[in-house]
């Protein structure tokens, strides 16, 4: 019992550990699924900024080429797409404006800021061109210049590649996440397939162990293992009503050892135990598959036997009384047994009835001087 008690607490805390273990896998999958969520939206302003910075570069070319045509408001126009321009600028390198949150990744930092022509300095130089020309003093169209070539052949290329650069980088964060949710969701199926294994198989092969063991418990009689007296009566209760519903005769047989008390005297009653788990053998050997012997106290015993007349339950009754009288084992003290018999009556109203008769004829066998067969009818 304490074995079974220490089992069943391991296994509540197995289980606990289990389920725990799908608690944290399933968060990680939410969170997993959340911040793919939050950083494919990140990446899409990226990709949308870098593009449009991309776009505001060519835009102030062609207004500065128009302010140069003398139309009227291209330099404030001009202006707007600088100061638009440059705010981009501002939150693509730090976050925290236009909808970018995060700050940039190592590579595209390099871009922006190693190697002799950064892209940051291109493009606060080209913005600051923009502001000279608007500016319009003597270096105005040294500045013009500057904006028409920069935006052709040295802002154009880089920008471009800054959007390739976030747009990969996007492909890549999926990628690694599409191999992150893969993994959890193998641990996850896995843990599964291993609380089925190691925690729910065993603890339902427990429940039916301890289930069957309740039973056998409630129905069996501890010391010869036959059917005890509650699983007897209930038994013998089903074969009465199917035998009075159909018409057919029912034979009851109690049977009891003789002079058992004097066994216990003389041998002590271990070997009393003995001579009653020999009795169980060797009435169980002598009896056909089916027939139900059941230990109903301590040195009594009873039978039923569904279809059985009177002169069929009669041999049965003197079959048992000679294979206990004749298969002594030769370690235990010899013994005898006396049978009572009765068999079903229209008359009889209940299975207690047909037992009461027997039993009479069970002491009227033992009056008679035991080892011997009685019978008593139904008058
Ligand atoms: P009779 O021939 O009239 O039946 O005599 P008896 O001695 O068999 O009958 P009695 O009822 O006087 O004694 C039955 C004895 O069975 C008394 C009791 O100690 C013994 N007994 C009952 N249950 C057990 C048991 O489980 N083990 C052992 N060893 N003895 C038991
Ligand atoms: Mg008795
Ligand atoms: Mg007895």
């Amino acid at each position: 019992m304490t074995t079974e008690r220490s089992i069943a607490h391991r296994m509540t805390i197995a289980y606990l550990v289990g389920l725990t273990l799908l608690a944290v896998l399933s968060s990680a999958v939410h969170f997993l699924l959340d911040g793919v969520i939050v950083q494919q939206q990140d990446s899409a302003t990226v990709i949308n900024v870098a593009g449009r910075q991309r776009m505001l570069s060519q835009r102030i070319a062609l207004l500065a080429a128009d302010m140069e045509d003398g139309k009227a408001d291209a330099r404030n126009q001009m202006l707007e797409a600088a100061q638009a321009m440059e705010r981009a600028q501002d939150a693509l390198i730090n976050g925290g404006d236009l909808g970018i949150a995060r700050a940039l990744s190592p590579a595209a930092r390099a871009l922006y800021f190693d190697g002799p022509a950064p892209l940051d300095a291109k493009v606060r130089s080209y913005l600051g061109a923009v502001a000279r020309y608007a500016a319009g003093g003597d270096d105005a169209t040294g500045a013009y210049t500057q904006i028409t070539r920069m935006a052709r052949s040295e802002l154009l290329p880089d920008l471009d590649a800054a959007v390739k650069l976030f747009e990969r980088e996007a492909q890549d964060d999926v990628a690694w996440m599409r191999t992150a949710q893969k993994v959890v969701l193998a641990t996850l199926l896995l843990t599964l397939a291993l609380e089925a294994v190691f925690i729910f198989h065993p603890l339902v092969r427990m429940v039916r162990n301890y289930a069957a063991h309740l039973y056998e418990m409630a129905t069996q009689d501890g010391l010869t293992g036959l059917p005890n007296r509650r699983h007897f009566m209930e038994t013998a209760d089903r074969q009465f009503q199917i035998a009075r519903r159909t018409g057919q005769p029912l034979a009851a047989l109690v049977l009891d050892l003789d002079h058992f008390k004097q066994i216990n005297d003389t041998h002590g009653h271990a070997t009393g135990d003995a001579v009653l788990r020999h009795f169980a053998e060797v009435a169980t050997r002598v009896l056909r598959a089916g027939d139900m012997i059941s230990r109903t106290g301590g040195e009594e015993f009873a039978l039923m036997l569904p279809l059985m007349n009177r002169s069929g339950a009669l041999t049965v009754a003197e079959k048992l009384r000679q294979a206990i009288a004749e298969q002594p084992d030769e370690a235990l003290p010899a013994i005898t047994v006396s049978v009572g018999v009765s068999i079903s009556d229209p008359a009889d109203r209940s299975v207690e009835e047909l037992l009461r008769r027997a039993d009479k004829a069970l002491y009227d066998a033992k009056a008679a001087g035991r080892n011997r067969v009685s019978l008593i009818l139904a008058t």
